[in-house]
């Protein structure tokens, strides 16, 4: 059975560690910061045995460097020479296997071109998926290099995964995109809700996440552009926007939590 346990890094990354019942092997993903990930490696007995990388931003492989130093580990990560370090490309064809587990790669271009996301299905546990800052739990990444359509087929790729999928994603952004999630949809109650208990979890300094795609599926405006309304919402704040299908609603709603 695979743990999963997140290192804080930086002022709200988290690289989150993978780590087996039956060894002391392990793994992290978007390690932007190798001094914490020794200190956890340290504590919990664990050896690196690879890393996974899921886009080129320095927040989220600077610490590949210094990792493989004294290491002759692999590291997984998109086809992009931006990274140094990368011993194995994906292309988002390939499925990977990693401490006893089968991962599958999604390409998921939007926040930069190169992003991918690791899904995995183990056979005594939920899903579970990396998706770096594709998605985050109540928002989404900002587009710096991809378009709003490409972000909405990237979050329709994820949203075809099991809705018990626990969602790992790579910055606790939670309690604001509640916010914005909130002004969009004032009247949903699960949203209210769930900004109750995260305030309570940020106030113990415990992280938000995992979050399930179920969960988001309730409160993410931006799983929720088919929504009347999410789109009500964005039709009267942005009234001379373009609303005719999914992107635009999403590209619009993007626009407006820029600006928030
Ligand atoms: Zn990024």
């Amino acid at each position: 059975m695979i743990h999963i346990q997140a290192i804080p890094a930086f002022q709200d990354n988290y690289i989150w560690l993978l780590s087996e019942d039956c060894s002391q092997q392990s793994l992290v993903v978007d390690p932007g910061d190798a001094s914490v990930v020794e200190k956890a490696l340290d504590r919990l007995d664990l050896e690196l045995s690879g890393i996974l990388i899921t886009h080129h931003h320095w927040d989220h492989t600077n610490g590949i460097e210094t990792l493989t130093k004294n290491r002759s580990i692999p590291v997984y990560g998109p086809d992009n020479s931006a990274i140094s370090g990368i011993t194995h490309t994906l292309d988002g064809t390939e499925t990977l296997a990693v401490l006893g587990t089968e991962f599958s790669i999604l390409k998921t271009p939007g926040h930069t071109l190169d992003h991918i996301a690791y899904f995995a299905n183990p056979d005594q546990d939920d899903p579970i998926l990396f998706c770096g800052d594709t998605l985050f739990s109540a928002g989404c990444g900002r587009l710096f290099e991809g378009t709003a359509e490409q972000m909405q087929s990237s979050f329709n790729k994820l949203r075809a995964l099991p809705e018990n999928t626990r969602v790992y994603c790579a910055h606790e952004y939670t309690l604001a995109n509640l916010a914005f999630a909130q002004t969009v949809e004032p009247d949903n109650h699960s949203i209210k809700e769930y900004r109750n208990k995260v305030i309570r979890l940020r106030e113990q300094n415990r992280p938000s996440l995992p979050s399930s795609l179920k969960l988001e599926f309730t409160i993410n405006p931006f799983m929720r552009t088919d929504q009347n309304s999410v789109i009500t919402a964005v039709k009267e704040h942005a009234p001379n926007a373009p609303l005719s299908n999914d992107s635009e609603v999403f590209g619009a709603l993007r626009h407006w939590k820029d600006h928030f």
